[in-house]
């Protein structure tokens, strides 16, 4: 039984691997401080007896310290996301990434070399270029203007990268990066930009479904079991250590407009379907990616995975799952 830390553990994608963890007979202390995550999303767990949870930030070195001394793993999740809540609260947003990930790698430097798994994300790669879709794990970054808050979480989440990275050379601190591209599933809430629950929502509800721009843009929808699964394989492979992987599912790409029509008539809902530009959605000066596939041939390589859940049944699993929550 391994003793594991989620710092993030209370949000979507901490919330399924904690799960994932204690299903597999792991202890599980979670920390969150419910900035983004949800009390609801560890209540089906949370009376387990190997589960338990802080509700702290942590930047609480005290606790911190306390936590990691006690583990021997820690999956740290805890960050600001969502393009809608990066916009809105940029300060923190950028002192939470980083100065939350300086404080976890220390610490599992400072007390015995403990492994890391950092969670970054796709906004690492910034804007498309032309005729560039698909991006790999050394692919260059291109960002716009810091004028521009959408960049400043790509550049929090490259520092978080540099930091581990440089801890694994210097200190031989066992870090590995998993870079999640559009990762959906039952619990995600739409409340911080992410579409599907988005549209979902409103497609349940009969309001009109917001597409911005002119929904051409591409983008590839991962089932967060999957993302799990690929997280729990890298983690238990030595060969992954210091290096970053992407973890998406490039077979289920799909255009906006082409996720709005599947989610309207999968909810048979009579939702109108509206095109929203840009600067009304957002603020004035937002930078979309038109597409943004990930090449996932290390990880299959390294570790043998292969995504599981398609589109539809992604979708499917995920409208049940709103359904049940009225
Ligand atoms: N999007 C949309 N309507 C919404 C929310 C998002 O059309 O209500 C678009 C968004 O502009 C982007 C795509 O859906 O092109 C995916 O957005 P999300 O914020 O989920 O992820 P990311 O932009 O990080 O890929």
């Amino acid at each position: 039984m391994a003793k594991t830390l989620v710092t993030g553990g209370a949000g979507f994608i901490g919330s399924h691997l904690s799960e994932a963890l204690l299903k597999n007979g792991d202890k599980v202390t979670v920390v969150d401080d419910l900035s983004t995550g949800r009390l609801n999303n560890i209540s089906r767990f949370r009376s387990n007896n190997r589960f338990s949870f802080y509700e702290d930030t942590i930047l609480n070195k005290r606790l911190m310290k306390r936590l990691i001394k006690d583990c021997d793993i820690i999956y740290h999740l805890a960050a600001a996301v969502g393009v809608k809540y990066i916009i809105e609260h940029p300060i923190d947003s950028i002192k939470t990434n980083i100065k939350g990930t300086d404080v976890v790698l220390g610490m599992a430097c400072e007390f015995g070399n403990k492994k890391v798994i950092l969670a970054s994300t796709s906004e690492i790669y910034g804007k498309d270029r032309p005729g560039k879709h698909v991006f790999s794990e050394e692919d260059d970054r291109l960002l716009g203007s810091t004028t521009r808050s959408r960049w400043s979480y790509s550049c929090a989440k490259a520092i978080d990268e540099f930091l581990a990275l440089a801890y694994r050379r210097e200190k031989r601190l066992p870090v590995i990066i998993c870079r999640f591209f559009n990762t959906c599933g039952p619990r995600q809430t739409g409340r911080y930009g992410m579409v599907v629950p988005r549209f979902i929502r409103q497609a349940l509800s009969g309001e009109p479904i917001t597409i911005y721009g002119d929904g051409k843009q591409t983008r590839c929808f991962g089932d967060v079991s999957d993302a799990v699964r690929a997280v729990l394989l890298l983690s238990k492979n030595p060969k992954a250590y210091g290096r970053v992987f992407n973890i998406g599912n490039p077979e289920n790409k799909v255009t906006i407009n082409a996720l709005a029509k599947k989610i309207r008539s999968m909810t048979h809902s009579a939702s109108a379907i509206k095109h929203i530009p840009y600067a009304k959605a957002y603020r004035e000066g937002f930078e979309d990616m038109r597409h943004r596939e990930p090449d996932i041939s290390r990880l299959k390589s390294v570790t043998g995975f292969k995504p599981n859940i398609g589109i539809d049944d992604m979708l499917l699993n995920i409208i049940k799952g709103f359904k049940s929550d009225d």
